[in-house]
């Protein structure tokens, strides 16, 4: 699903009535929120576009491509991703559809410092879901896209990119300015 991004008018609304969007702390790997199974969202009340607009604006402002409610302390099953022209934001996503398998590098906002390669995904995906409201959506992805949304799953069931390394060598340790090359590179989620 594709949000439209919002004027200036109903993003001021929203702001009103939802008070300010909010940046959040996003957690890192030590932490066992992330190593949990996350909860389904049943409830599909006002608090869950809230938390939707601050998990993009919490991406936005760490430079990532993809965000998952348990990486700022929230375990429930919910996240966003941006990539090139998309912006997805999925409730309760299911991986209905995996073809192919490709390999790649992946950073991962909560493993600052470090990024993993030869990580095996499948080459493309249909995820489906729900949106902030509760309807059904299914979004269809390859390439650098369905990587970003099996990476942001893999939060909501707790795992890591770590988990997923052939081998301790893939796990590659990067400087503070080739982590943020790799972010603009569109490797970090
Ligand atoms: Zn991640």
């Amino acid at each position: 699903m594709v949000i439209r991004r919002m004027s200036a008018f109903s993003l001021e609304k929203c702001r009103e009535e939802t008070q300010a969007m909010a940046i959040h702390n996003v957690i890192t790997s030590e932490n066992p929120i992330l190593r949990q199974k996350a909860k389904k969202v049943h409830r599909f009340d006002p608090s869950i576009s809230k938390l939707i607009e601050d998990l993009f604006e919490t991406m936005h402002a760490a430079h990532g491509v993809g965000l998952a409610a348990p990486q700022i302390a929230q375990s429930i099953r919910i996240f966003v991703a941006e990539f090139e022209d998309r912006k997805i934001a999925m409730v309760n996503p299911e991986i209905i559809k995996a073809e192919g398998e490709e390999r790649g590098t992946e950073g991962c906002l909560s493993i600052p410092g470090y990024v993993g390669d030869n990580i095996r995904r499948a080459t493309s995906v249909v995820v489906k879901g729900q949106d902030a409201r509760g309807k059904a959506i299914r979004v269809r992805a390859e390439g650098w896209l369905a990587r970003i949304l099996q990476h942001e799953i893999d939060h909501l069931d707790g795992f890591l990119f770590l988990d997923r390394l052939d081998s301790p060598e893939d796990l590659r340790e990067v400087t503070e300015a080739e982590f943020e090359e790799a972010e603009a590179e569109a490797l970090i989620e």
